[in-house]
């Protein structure tokens, strides 16, 4: 309701031509804009749920965010931070979390083109690797079994794969999965590889390529990008002990900082909800030397009171517009 509510009001201000109007008002504060995959989900045969938009929306978003704010990196941020002053501006942050090959192929190019640097996180365990994310698995493999129904582990319901609405489907099994009290989302991986095994064999003979490489990276962070942790397996910190959380946090900014000769300042937190990450993480956090984290919860901020705990707006549509309101509300 609430985000229809949103569509409607972004379509009808667009209409009128009235959104340039209401960016321009947002108060001044910091606001952090996170994207996941460009490009056109509809080409994937994978999870199109992770795409934020195309290619040709994402050269409008940079267009709409350089109008609308100063746009900044953590190094700047963290700077910022010493003067303490975050409400002389609207400043906003671009990130990228995961690290997807088309980070590189699609949004790289046209922030180069817009002299915008953006921070890329990257999942160091799938960098140069054939590794696939339990969400781009789980969505493959339901999308090669159409004319099958699936029952999750311990539920009496079917979902019918239907190609006609099949993207509907596997966010409801997604969304239905995370809710499952007695399984962890990658024994629903196993339960589906189990049923499907059909559509495994088929997952088996693709050779995904689905995140960047290190020279890619390098060429990146050469060309005035910003690159950051976002952990070595992208396991959720706050299911972890201390020593493996250390371990993910420190090893993978010091492999970064390794494979690409520069100090790696920021790190977002896996999956970022409030659950995802605790206080052990921002002990970690700051004992790994980093000076900035990013959650992915929605916010923007006029002053920071924990710099482990930075809101992000996740981007998951083309027009941008919609992000105004939501900047308006949380
Ligand atoms: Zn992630």
């Amino acid at each position: 309701m609430y985000h229809r509510f949103q569509e409607m009001l972004s379509k009808v201000l667009l209409y009128t031509k009235a959104t340039d109007f209401f960016w321009k008002r947002l108060p001044s504060g910091l606001y952090v804009f996170n994207y996941h995959r460009i490009g056109v989900a509809e080409a994937s045969g994978y999870d199109h749920a992770i795409f934020s938009c195309s290619s040709e929306a994402f050269d409008e978003h940079v267009l709409k965010l350089k109008e609308n704010f100063t746009i900044i990196n953590c190094a700047q941020l963290a700077e910022i931070l010493e003067q303490e002053v975050l409400t002389d501006k609207r400043y906003a942050i671009i990130t990228f979390d995961d690290g997807y090959v088309d980070n590189y192929t699609h949004a790289f190019p046209i922030l180069k083109k817009h002299n915008v640097s953006g921070s890329f996180y990257i999942a160091t365990d799938f960098v140069d690797s054939n590794h696939i994310p339990w969400w781009d698995e789980i969505a493959f493999i339901l999308r090669n079994s159409c004319g099958e129904a699936y029952q999750l582990p311990s539920s009496n319901y079917s979902f019918v794969l239907d190609s006609a609405n099949i993207n509907q489907t596997i966010r409801q099994i997604m969304n239905a999965a995370k809710l499952l009290r007695n399984y962890s989302i990658l024994e629903v991986l196993d339960d589906v590889r189990a049923k499907f095994p059909t559509a495994v064999k088929k997952l088996k003979l693709t050779e995904p390529k689905l995140f960047m490489n290190w020279s890619q990276i390098n060429e990146m962070a050469n060309s005035g990008m910003e690159i950051g942790s976002h952990t070595l397996s992208h396991r959720i910190l706050s299911q972890l002990s201390r020593e493996e959380q250390k371990q993910e946090v420190s090893n993978s900014k010091k492999l970064i900082e390794a494979k690409l000769s520069c100090q790696i300042t920021s790190i977002a937190y896996p999956v970022g909800r409030y659950h995802c990450y605790n206080q052990t993480s921002f002990e970690e956090v700051k004992e790994a030397n980093y000076l900035i984290a990013f959650n992915n919860e929605p916010g923007s901020h006029r002053s920071i009171s924990n710099q482990f705990d930075i809101n992000r707006y996740c981007v998951a549509r083309d027009d941008i517009n919609y992000l105004r309101f939501e900047c308006c509300f949380k």
